[in-house]
Formats: structure tokens, sequence, C-alpha cells
């Protein structure tokens, strides 16, 4: 059985590196019909907060990434906080220590760091043996730990050997001998440390593939020798290179937006964020770059994922929300839209409701123009707020043509029998037939005297959106 997990640690918003490891853990489990676990890996307490979990399921969920098994919906293989899983920890370390596999320290933390320091100013590299660490552990420390109610620290006793990870990504991955020496699985307040909590979780909740960012490629060597002191089977691993900002250097707060929540909310669609997610180290074997969910799906393998690191291309992300924006359903975009025209006070939530047919054709009439749904406001505006006046006064004859035949489109509108796209058409026509005015001059200055701005929504949307009034209105504050 196929089971991985995606295991954020709740201390912030989902960033987009943790979204596209989510996504690949996510894109593997459907791909092969297993299971995706959400383990919420919340050990810092000082640092993790409830908020910032809901936070995390809820980018995950506008993602359109789902979970079979997590705090929320549960799972047989719970619970799925590690802040909840103590009894478990304590038992596993236990058994380590009972397999003298680990052992008990008695010391303070300023001893370990001295001890640490000591070893570098030897020249040694500061790798901790069990002899140096057991020499705290005097009958006299042990009841002075015991008398002030002080735990003991608790060391994994390193096996000194080489470790070889045959890396799904990256290939084989060689962990020379001795690189590393005993390490802390569980402090003194009983909390255990990450290497330990994320070997114990993947053994007990029958992980078969750990999918994640190659930032926890060093904490690998740890994991693989944990495994092997509880005799248990070595998921497959893949290490997913880093996303990097365009500079070449790891993405950051510094590139600009990083989080999924703030692409959402500058109007980005969740399934054309989905998508540019998984170029960000993936390539789909046609080489084609506008899929929808189930063509990912279908087409995902970790084979595909690249071995070197992917750049966040901001420009690209934008592109592809724009074909999203222009090519998905009208009714959809109307209503992810109406959240951004609300706010920018161009209607109210009841007049968006009432005339939804009337937005709904406004929005398509910019939606070829912008890349995120927060554009959309603006370039609707035209139809709110008239244009500053600017009479126009004929200078030369082909103006003066153009004078004359928008007198005549003036007059026509006025007593157009009903307000649709071929009457308005029918009109436009009629008057370039009979009065013969510059075609482009006259397009232009209609526009202009409509909208204030050369460019924009086809004539006849501005015509039809803006209604008859309104189109007289503006004409007549400029020719008359
Ligand atoms: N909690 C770790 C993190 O947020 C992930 C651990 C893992 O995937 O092994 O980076």
């Amino acid at each position: 059985m196929i089971r991985v997990r995606f295991a954020p640690s709740p201390t912030g918003y989902l960033h987009v590196g943790g979204a596209r490891t989510a996504l690949f853990n996510y894109l593997f489990a459907r791909h092969y019909g297993g299971k995706l676990v959400l383990r919420v890996e919340d050990t810092d307490i000082s640092r993790s907060t409830k908020e910032y979990e809901d936070q995390l399921m809820e980018s995950l969920l506008w993602l359109g990434i789902t979970w079979d098994e997590g705090p929320d919906v549960g799972g047989a293989f719970g619970p799925y906080r590690q802040s909840e899983r103590g009894p478990i920890y304590r038992e596993m370390i236990g058994d380590l220590l009972q397999r003298g596999q680990a052992y008990e320290v008695h010391a303070y933390p300023e001893e370990i760091e001295e001890l640490h320091d000591k070893l570098l100013s030897e020249g040694k590299a500061p790798h901790y043996d069990q002899e140096m660490l057991e020499a705290f552990n005097t009958d006299e420390r042990i009841s002075e730990f015991e008398s002030k109610g002080l735990r003991p620290v608790v060391f994994f006793k390193m096996p000194r050997k080489e470790y070889r990870l045959p890396d799904l990504i990256k290939g084989e991955v060689v962990f020379k001998e001795g690189a590393i020496g005993d390490f802390v699985i569980m402090r003194s307040n009983g909390q255990p440390i990450y290497n330990f909590a994320v070997v114990a979780d993947d053994i007990t909740m029958e992980i078969s593939h750990v999918i994640r960012g190659d930032d926890h490629l060093s904490n690998t060597l740890r994991q693989l020798a944990l495994y092997e002191a509880f005799g248990a089977p070595i998921p497959s691993f893949a290490h997913v290179s880093m996303i990097l900002g365009p500079d070449g250097k790891k993405l950051s707060k510094r590139h600009g937006d990083t989080s999924v929540e703030q692409f959402r909310e500058r109007g980005f669609l969740p399934e054309a964020f989905f998508n540019f997610l998984t170029l960000l180290g993936w390539s789909h074997p046609d080489g084609k770059e506008i899929l929808n969910h189930e063509e990912i799906v279908e087409s995902f393998s970790i084979e595909r994922v690249n071995t070197s690191a992917a750049i966040f291309d901001e420009a690209k992300a934008k592109w592809m929300n724009g074909v999203y924006i222009r090519e998905s359903d009208l009714e959809r975009i109307t209503d992810l839209a109406v959240p951004f025209i609300i706010q920018s006070k161009l209607m109210t939530a009841e007049d968006a409701v009432a005339n939804r047919k009337w937005l709904k054709r406004a929005v398509d009439s910019v939606r070829k123009g912008v890349e995120t749904l927060s554009e959309i406001p603006d370039k609707m505006r035209l139809y709110f707020e008239d244009p500053q006046v600017t009479f126009f006064t004929p200078s030369n004859d082909v103006e003066k043509g153009v004078y004359k035949a928008l007198e005549a489109f003036k007059e026509r509108v006025e007593y157009l029998d009903s307000w649709n796209n071929d009457e308005i058409i029918g009109t436009i026509r009629g008057i370039l037939k009979d009065l013969k005015p510059d075609r482009k001059a006259f397009y232009m200055t209609l526009r202009k005297i409509l909208t204030s701005v050369e460019e924009g929504p086809e004539l006849v949307d501005i015509i039809f959106l803006l209604g008859r009034n309104k189109t007289l209105n503006r004409l007549q504050r400029a020719i008359n």
C-alpha cells in the first residue's frame, strides 16, 4: 500500500515550497491509488499555533489538495498531531534505552555546550559518544536530578558506519562513516526532537514513501540509523530540489509573495496555481504546460521530477493565471471576481446579485486583459465612472467627418428599439455606410469619448454595458 505524508509545522502560512511538497505527495498518492496523511508537526510548542494549523489546511483545500487521514478527518493511525503522540514516543524511546541503543545523560544544557566547545578547541569534530556523555552520570548527579525533579536527556547511539540512501530523485546518496556523533532524541522536558519523532511517526503510520524538500537530506542520515535501530523497513525517499528565486537564491520573502494565501488574496485561481506549482520541478512527458487536475494526476511520476532546482517565475504564474481567467467557465470567474469587485466598492453585494447578468458580461468584457482577479475591478471602472470631459472640437476634415458621424450616432442610439448587440452593431455599420467618416478615427474617438482610454473592452461591449443613458450622457458631454 502506498502511504505518503505531508508533515507541516504549524508555525506560519503555507509557503509555496511547502505547498509544492504537499502537492507532489498528493499527486503521488492519487496517481497510485495510495493514501495521503496530513501530520501536524507541532512539537515546537512555542511557535506552533492552532490558527496556523487551520490556515495550513485551508490553503491546502483551497488549492484542491485533500488528504485521507489527518487531525481533522481522523484515521486508523492517529493521533495526527505530534503534540498528542507523546506516549508513542516515550514507549519507543523506552525500547531503545532497554536495548542499549540509546542512553540517558544527566547533564545541564550548558555542560553539553561546554563539551561541544572543548571538542572544537581540541581540533576534534564535535561528535559526542557514550563514554564522554555518561561521564556526567555520577551517582551524585543522578540523585540531584531526582531531587530537583529534572529529567535526563536521551541520546541515540549513532552507529559509526557508512549509510547509503537510494534516493528516488537524487540517486544514491552516501553518508560517510563517522559523519556525525551521538545525538539527542529526547530533551529533558520530555519533548522528542524532530529526527526522532518523524521516524517514530513514519514507522507507526506505515509510511511507504517520504517525499520532501532536499533541505531535509542531512537529517536523513540520523533517520536511517533510527529505522535501523527499530528494525523497521526503510521507506523510499524522494528529496525534491529547492525552489529558488530568479536570482538563484533560495526563495524567500525578499523575492516577494511566497505564501499560498498571498497569491489567493491577489486573485490567483486555485486551479491555475495548482498547475503552476506542479511545474515547479516536474514536467509533463509531452512538455504540455496548461494541464487540468485530472491530467496532472494521471501523468505524474517521480521519474519526471527534476534533479535541479526549480526557479519561481512569478511572471509565468501570472501568465498562466491569465490563461485560466480567460478560458474558465464565465459563471465561475464571475463568482470569484465578485469579492474583489465588492472590495473595490464598485458594487455592493446586493447589486452584484441583482445585476448578475450585466456583471457576467462586464467581467467577460475585461477578462481578456487581466492576469489576476484583483485587476478586474480596475478594468471595469470605466462602466461606473464618467470619463473626464473633453470637448471634441474638430480641427480638420477627418475630424469634421467624425463629428458629424458622432452626432448621427447619438441620435440613432436615442431612438433604438431595443438594446442589444445586433442593434448596436447595426447602428455603427449604418453610420459608417451613410456618412462615411474615417473608420479608424470614428472608432477611436467614440471609444475615447465613452471611456477616455484608447484600449480596453470591445466597443460594442462598452456601449451595451454602459446602457443607453450613460452612452448618451457621455456623448452629450463631448459633442454638445
Ligand atoms: N515538519 C517538517 C517541515 O515542516 C517536515 C518533516 C518531513 O517531511 O520529514 O519541514
